[in-house]
């Protein structure tokens, strides 16, 4: 945007925080106004290397909490990147980002996946966002997948590309509420890899990274099965990349 336009619009659309709607003095940039992002329980050490909770007790010597040390080593999801805690301002932004259709949201909330600690040491070894896929019919009821808004925010701001190299074959119930048992069980089956990805992915070297993308990780069912289909299409090293985890 050139000064002049940007000048011109802020003249008649003055800068607002996404949020509350308090107006922003600055020139661009800000997104929220400082009182929400005060708001914001952005994730700082310490944390659990594995899910980035910080209201966990850790393992000293692997600074892992007691769910991540249980969980196999073998398991497809290496690790869970989460900007912040799923608290105080955080799920307002997320369901108004998903359910009031609020897509400009995915501005401020790919602020928060960026702001985790350790995402720009992690950003130049990532070789593609896997955005979490919705079912079709899914898709045509909200109009849009968040976790695809996200990817493709995340990409604009990185450069990384954005691969839809899963897609849902099977619709579902909410899994709100539902055990982590549950909502494997009603899960499964429920995602498949891309072929067409399957050479991309069978010659990524070992140390790249596959990102997945999705809005918010609840018992990270729905990552786990998604990083298994993305194993099979030949992907190595898959991490996820979310907002917040619960
Ligand atoms: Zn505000
Ligand atoms: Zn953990």
């Amino acid at each position: 945007m050139s000064e002049t336009w940007e000048a011109l619009s802020h003249l008649f659309f003055p800068p607002v925080c996404y949020y509350c709607k308090a107006p922003l003095d600055s020139r661009g940039g800000r997104k929220l106004c400082p009182r929400c992002r005060e708001l914001l329980k952005l994730v700082e050490p310490p944390y659990c290397l594995g899910c980035s909770k910080t209201n966990v007790i850790l393992d000293e010597e692997t600074l892992l909490c007691a769910d991540c040390q249980l969980r196999s080593k073998r398991a497809p999801l290496s690790r869970i990147i989460a900007g912040a805690a799923y608290e105080d301002l955080v799920p307002h932004l997320i369901s108004k980002f998903k359910y009031g259709r609020c897509r400009y949201l995915a501005d401020p909330l790919t602020d928060i996946i960026m702001a985790h600690p350790e995402f720009s040491v992690l950003a130049p070894h990532i070789a593609c966002l896997v955005p979490v896929p919705m079912h079709w019919t899914k898709r045509l009821i909200r109009g849009f997948n968040q976790s695809e808004d996200l990817a493709y925010e995340l990409s604009r701001r990185t450069g990384i590309p954005v691969a839809k190299a899963l897609k849902r074959v099977r619709y579902h119930s909410s899994q709100a509420g539902l055990k982590r048992e549950a909502r494997m069980r009603n899960l499964g089956g429920a995602f498949q890899f891309e072929d067409s990805y399957a050479k991309r992915f069978q010659n990524l070297p070992k140390n790249r990274l596959t990102a997945l993308i999705d809005d918010v990780c609840t018992t990270g069912t729905t990552a786990e099965l998604c990083a298994r289909a993305l194993k099979r299409g030949g992907a190595k090293n898959i991490i996820l990349l979310t907002v917040a985890k619960t």
